[in-house]
């Protein structure tokens, strides 16, 4: 009986070490996924500025306004047939204010459609955009993805199972 009572004390080490080594590895791994999401996204908007977001044809992106005009990527947007200057008319539409007075796209200075409007495609991506700028996830964002093989890799599963079981 006494050895079984001895494997009882080693078991009881060995689980006080695993206690400590998971959570030691997961701040390890937190911290390391936190360098990563810095790569794949760098906070664009701040709350003490005027920040919206933009649809030009499919292409959608973070907007700052400054004094009423539209910045991004850290210049201000123009016109792209006659670089003209921008302008918000009935606060959802932008038009061009220069010589070709042309619809350009949608505004919104709802951040949260930036997500809305596919900015963003990458499930992995959009979870990263939504913590960094403080964006609310699309309710499918938070339905785990179904990664289905498409049909030519379904057949070559079944294939090696075939020569794999005799
Ligand atoms: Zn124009």
């Amino acid at each position: 009986m006494t050895p079984s009572s001895q494997t009882k004390l080693s078991d009881f080490d060995d689980v006080e070490e695993e206690s400590h080594q998971p959570s030691h590895r997961v701040v390890t791994e937190f911290r390391r996924s936190k360098k990563s999401e810095r790569k794949l996204w760098k906070k664009t908007t701040n709350e003490d500025e005027e920040w919206g977001v933009c649809n030009f044809d499919e292409t959608v992106f973070l907007v700052q306004l400054i004094d009423g005009r539209l910045h991004a990527y850290g210049r201000e947007a123009v016109c792209k047939w006659c670089d003209g200057v921008l302008e918000i008319r009935e606060e959802v539409k932008v038009f061009c204010s220069g010589r070709c007075g042309k619809y350009q796209g949608e505004f919104s200075p709802d951040l949260d459609d930036f997500l809305r409007w596919e900015g963003v495609k990458s499930y992995t991506l959009r979870k990263i955009v939504a913590e960094v700028e403080a964006l609310e996830l699309e309710a499918r964002d938070h339905v785990p993805i179904q990664y289905a093989p498409n049909w030519s890799v379904l057949f070559e599963y079944e294939d090696d199972e075939y020569e794999a079981d005799p």
